[in-house]
């Protein structure tokens, strides 16, 4: 494993993050002897990042992740990031409350990395101070209960700025990837960040898996060229340490494998380390991207429930798969998970009712509604769905 300093001269993080966002799960809950596993074998192997937030598993991940820490006498080994959750907020009482609450799930008396949560604006953060966020950070700075300050952010460049101006923080954290350039803060937000001294933690390095799972062909066809033995997942991850400017990246690795993988990749990639020639190729899958994708969801769930039940990242998945891999039968595909009749609720693009909910905290800032029609026009089948609610019938699912 290699490690970098995320805020200079302080402790050394490994490059590779453990996202605690997306851990093994079971009859959609946390299998905790899995997680437990995986997180063992990170640690032993060098990973000494773990990264949570109040909302990941419904409030389960800090919970398990304590747990965990405990169990194996593990809290010192490791640096902790949690998050205040911004959005929650809404009086002073709620900073204190949130935040005793992370400890005490955590089980322990202090986090070394805290970000507010997801600022899309300067606003936002604004909003936050009115509060007395400021002096609750500092205060519990200097009582040992923080070590470092930072940010999360989802949102436009130009409010980007205008947070990192706006306070001494020591760190922030940005979704970058190959495909985000120029999306969010993009290349221009980390240089800017890095430049005025904070350390940049990457999320979203492979765009929610959709750039190491079901690749499109195309994307295959050019990495091949290259390398037979290159995965997608490690051409993405080798893109960022490339850049010296990032620090950690994070990955939620839900399978022992991947944990591996990364860890590989990890310890074998360095700042500018790739040739021009490995770059080209990294050019040549973008635009193949470009020409392919159709709308930039990236599975993180913020939008979810829709209280009219519509899996929206299940709905813009499929979407984008459609022209991925120019599938024909994603309609038949689509309308046949959306429609519950292996026993589940319906979840297609056709329920919504337009209630607005989920673009309120996307933070990709998706034309949901909008781009759900899409969907609806170019997947579903009425007919097919139609001969689906008649067979749940008679079969009574
Ligand atoms: S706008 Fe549509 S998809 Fe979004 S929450 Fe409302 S009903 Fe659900
Ligand atoms: S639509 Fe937005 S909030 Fe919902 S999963 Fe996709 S990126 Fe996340």
């Amino acid at each position: 494993m290699q490690y970098r300093e995320l805020i200079k001269g302080e402790e050394k993080l490994s490059v590779l993050g453990y996202g605690c966002m997306r851990f093994p799960q079971t009859n959609g809950k946390i299998n905790e002897e899995e997680t437990e596993k995986q997180i063992l074998y990170a640690i032993k192997e060098g990973i000494n990042y773990f990264d949570t937030a109040y909302p990941y598993h419904g409030g389960k991940s800090e919970v398990v992740l304590g747990n965990i820490l405990e169990k194996h006498n593990m809290r010192e080994d490791v640096y902790i990031a949690d998050k205040m959750p911004s959005y929650l907020v809404r009086t002073d009482k709620d900073i204190e409350k949130f935040f005793n609450t992370q400890l005490e799930r955590l089980k322990t008396n202090y986090i070394d990395y805290y970000l507010m949560h997801t600022l899309d604006s300067l606003a936002a953060w604004e909003r936050l101070k009115k509060f007395g966020m400021i002096e609750y950070i500092e205060k519990w700075k200097k009582e040992g209960k923080i070590k470092h300050i930072g940010f999360s952010f989802h949102g436009r460049i130009e409010e980007f700025k205008k947070i990192v101006d706006d306070y001494d923080w020591e760190f922030c954290q940005i979704q970058y990837n190959y495909l985000d350039e120029n999306y969010q803060a993009g290349t221009e937000g980390l240089e800017y960040a890095y430049a005025k001294g904070l350390g940049v933690i990457i999320m979203e390095p492979l765009r929610g898996g959709s750039l190491s799972s079901n690749v499109p062909d195309k994307v295959k066809k050019r990495f091949e060229n290259y390398s037979k033995d290159r995965s997608p997942a490690e051409w993405a991850l080798k893109w960022l340490w490339n850049q010296e400017e990032v620090s950690v990246i994070l990955s939620g690795m839900n399978v022992l494998d991947h944990v591996k993988e990364n860890m590989r990749v990890a310890s074998e990639t360095h700042p500018n380390s790739l040739k021009e020639e490995e770059i080209e190729v990294i050019d040549d899958v973008k635009e193949i991207y470009k020409e392919l994708m159709k709308v930039p969801c990236t599975g993180c769930n913020y939008c979810m429930p829709c209280p009219f039940g519509v899996d929206i990242p299940g709905a813009f998945s499929a979407y984008n798969d459609k022209y991925f891999f120019d599938d024909k039968m994603a309609g038949f595909k689509y309308v046949g998970f959306s429609s519950g009749i292996t026993g589940g609720k319906e979840s297609g693009a056709n329920l919504c009712k337009a209630c607005g909910k989920c673009e309120k905290v996307c933070p990709q800032h998706i034309k949901i509604i909008e781009e759900l029609k899409n969907v609806d026009k170019e997947l579903d089948s009425k007919l097919m769905r139609f001969g689906i609610k008649v067979f749940k019938k008679i079969k009574r699912i």
